[in-house]
């Protein structure tokens, strides 16, 4: 059980622990409770309290009058350094509300000025791809910058200008797991969402170095409510745009925010390599997952994962089996062109593929929730399989 859950449509009772039977699995949202028995464990490491007169002022106490803390930025400068996922030295860090907003914060940064004389910047990405950076832009299409689609319009550098274009570039993506490169080239400005690059979810090849790079607390330390991004970007211009554009919008990140994700960095890096190496536990619980899915899927000819092969990484130091946040499912009978649907059918609930611009053929599993969600997940998925030995 879990005291002080909120129960979902297949648990109730006062710790979630009493199954309703007939429940449709939720494998939905990118919720990342797996790491909730992690932070049980350390519940008094990773506790910030805050008395009522404490951090009262729009700025912190340790930024001479800024909004951003010298000493979270330091802190996590260090826990990059110590993963080795990302080159930190010659780069300036901007902070958000969660990496959603830089979506937003660095398409602005990196896009011609409202008066100057040159045309929009196309904002574009390769399907399947991550929706919001399409529906953020959307949102904001105007004068500085506008959606222009997927990749696949556009060509490459060798074909094209690639004048004036800005790529998103998800590593690994979602929803499909594959550590992506940029395909326009060129002189296309490239943004690189790295949320999933962090070695729960992928082995790390080396540090990444692009000139703009977007990361979340949501998806390492599991903390997606406290609503924490972060950019690392290496031109001073334009890093400069991008903080000036979280100040306009919000006068900086929640500070209660910074405090206590000040306090959960620092017991990540306190662990590391150690017993409690959170990555260690996150990779743990993600592989044993994707096994335990691709054992049930794998007998089947109706659904099929995406492929993934166990790498070296430099973090572990050794070759790592694979533990995606997301399966990637397609439906393979002709009947199941809506695979939402069909899998809806069976009562699990799981992301259209349509959304990200793939197929409707396709559909995404989270493998992020708890170990509840799972649980009902591979219950029902189970149940599919099983069922096709009694199909015509
Ligand atoms: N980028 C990617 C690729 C994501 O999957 C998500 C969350 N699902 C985000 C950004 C946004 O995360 P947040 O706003 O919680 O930092």
């Amino acid at each position: 059980g879990r005291p002080g859950c909120e129960c979902n449509a297949c648990f109730a009772g006062p710790d979630c622990s009493l199954r309703t039977p007939d429940c449709t699995a939720d494998a939905n949202s990118g919720n990342p409770l797996f790491l909730e028995p992690y932070w049980r464990r350390h519940a008094s490491a990773g506790a910030v309290v805050v008395s009522g007169w404490h951090r009262m002022s729009y700025t912190t106490t340790d930024g001479h009058g800024l909004f951003q803390s010298i000493e979270l930025e330091r802190q996590i400068r260090r826990l990059h350094s110590a993963v080795g996922n990302a080159v930190v030295d010659d780069k300036h860090v901007v902070f958000a509300a969660g990496s959603i907003q830089l979506i937003n914060a660095l398409v602005h940064a990196l896009s011609p000025d409202a008066d100057a004389a040159s045309p929009p910047a196309r904002v574009v990405a390769t399907a399947p791809y991550y929706p919001t950076y399409r529906t953020q832009t959307k949102m904001f299409d105007g004068r500085e910058y506008r959606w222009g689609g997927t990749t696949a319009l556009w060509g490459n550098a060798s074909r094209n200008s690639t004048d004036g274009f800005i790529e998103f570039v998800t590593s690994p993506n979602n929803p499909d797991a594959q550590l992506y490169k940029p395909v326009l080239g060129g002189s296309a400005a490239v943004i690189v969402d790295h949320a999933y690059y962090w070695p729960h979810f992928t082995h790390i090849p080396a540090p990444a170095d692009e000139d703009v790079m977007m990361f979340t607390m949501s998806k390492p330390s599991g903390h997606a409510g406290s609503r924490f991004g972060w950019a690392l970007i290496r031109d001073q211009d334009v890093a400069k745009r991008a903080n000036k554009y979280v100040q306009d919008s919000i006068m900086g990140a929640s500070r209660d925010t910074q405090l206590r994700m000040l306090g959960i960095v620092k017991v990540m890096l306190a662990n590391l390599h150690g017993e409690e190496d959170i990555f260690a536990f996150g990779h743990g619980v993600m592989r044993t997952r994707w096994r335990r899915l691709n054992a049930v899927v794998s007998r089947s000819r109706r659904i099929s994962l995406q492929k993934m092969a166990p790498a070296y990484c430099t973090y572990f130091k050794r070759i790592r089996d694979p533990s995606p946040a997301y399966a990637w499912v397609k439906c393979e009978r002709e009947e199941d062109e809506d695979c939402h649907e069909a899998m809806l059918k069976a009562k699990i609930n799981t992301r259209p593929g349509v959304l990200n611009e793939a197929s409707s053929r396709y559909t995404r599993i989270s493998l992020l929730k708890s170990d509840d969600d799972f649980e009902a997940l591979m219950e029902r998925v189970t149940d599919l399989v099983n069922a096709e030995r009694y199909d015509a």
